[in-house]
């Protein structure tokens, strides 16, 4: 049984059925997530017997490194994790003046059918388990570990529609802001959904004051149902409605990401109809100039043609930012590492 990913309380009720004290919980989850532990070999504070007991019953293994990149300027690593039956999903940690932050996946693959998005090319294989969504965190918290620093921020936007793995990405959520683990604050979390309504709800419901970002990327239904598959299920009205329940209820400012595609969403009609959609609302923009994806034959507009949209944007009052560019010579966009590897077999 592999226990990375439990919860204390979770370990203790497991150790007290092998007649283990519940203090030796304590000490176990702290070598997991604190300290690095890949083997219970390396727990000396707990006695021989003990770990060899608990070696004999349970695994503490975690998801292997199978590809490491690092940009150019050393500000962003990218991790392809391997998990037991060989799926793979990327996490990305960027180094921000304001913080470690790092993106997590929570699927392998995707199934949301995205016209712009790489995760989704090779459709979903399935959801990530908390330990394997926890485990891309506590990695990069052992690695930052090493020269004094840490993990401040996390961003649930890597591969995957993280509201059709509710629970246990909310599970993972839960087990990281646990002060025995790596302690994260829940304001230091943003989680990105591409508009999936009873998620949006639910979430609201939850009680944790976490960031809420909703990948909106057009003004009007149509468009965005010709970019986004999942419109058609959830239209874009419902979505903004849900989105601003969620920002009534935990008084946190909703962040919508648009990325921009060359003559396709980046025109000053679009800056108008979104700026029309959203005035007056607790919320804020984020564009994206899209990272081209070769096999979808979309295109990154002029720079003129970003700092256009932002300013139309800014004259009707709906705060607007252009998303600053980490990682592109990495290929951190979502998904673009595993799938070039599928592609080659790997
Ligand atoms: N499924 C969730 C989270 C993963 S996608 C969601 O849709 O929000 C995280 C963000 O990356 C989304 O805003 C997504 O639209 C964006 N993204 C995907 N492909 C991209 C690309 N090629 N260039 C720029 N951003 C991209």
């Amino acid at each position: 049984m592999n226990i990375f990913g439990w919860m204390k309380t979770e370990l203790a009720d497991a150790l007290r059925e092998e007649g283990i004290p519940r203090f030796r919980a304590d000490q176990i989850i702290r070598w997991m997530y604190q300290r690095g532990a890949v083997s219970f070999d390396v727990m000396d504070n707990l006695p021989k017997l003990l770990r060899a007991q608990l070696a004999e019953r349970f695994s503490i293994e975690r998801p292997q490194v199978g590809a490491r990149l690092t940009s150019a300027d050393g500000a962003t690593i990218k991790l392809l994790y391997a998990f037991a039956d060989g799926q793979t999903a990327e996490t990305v940690l960027m180094r921000h003046p304001y913080g470690n932050s790092v993106c997590v996946s929570t699927q392998a693959g995707c199934r949301m059918g995205c016209a712009f998005c790489a995760s989704t090319l090779h459709g979903l294989a399935r959801n990530l388990t908390v330990g394997e969504i926890a485990a891309q965190v506590i990695g990069m918290a052992d690695y930052l570990r090493q020269e004094g620093a840490r993990v401040d921020t996390i961003v649930v936007m890597g591969s995957g529609e993280p509201m059709e793995n509710y629970d246990n990405v909310i599970g993972a959520l839960r087990l990281l802001h646990a002060e025995e683990t790596i302690g994260l604050s829940y304001r230091g979390m943003t989680l990105s959904t591409s508009g999936i309504v009873p998620g949006i709800l639910r979430l609201a419901e939850e009680g944790l004051p976490i960031s809420l970002s909703i990948s909106l990327h057009a003004p009007t239904e149509e468009l965005r149902s010709s970019l986004m598959p999942v419109n058609r299920m959830y239209p874009m009205a419902e979505v903004l409605r849900a989105a601003q329940t969620y920002a009534a209820r935990t008084k946190r400012r909703v962040t919508y990401e648009y990325i921009l595609i060359r003559d396709v969403n980046d025109g000053v009609r679009e800056a108008e109809q979104l700026a029309r959609l959203l005035r007056g609302q607790l919320a804020s923009v984020n564009l994206i100039p899209i990272n081209p994806v070769a096999e979808r034959h979309l295109f990154r507009p002029p720079r003129e043609t970003v700092l256009r949209f932002q300013r139309i944007l800014e004259a009707h009052h709906v705060t607007a930012t252009v998303r600053r560019e980490m990682g592109t010579d990495i290929q951190a966009a979502c998904g673009q590492l595993r799938s070039r590897l599928m592609e080659a077999g790997l």
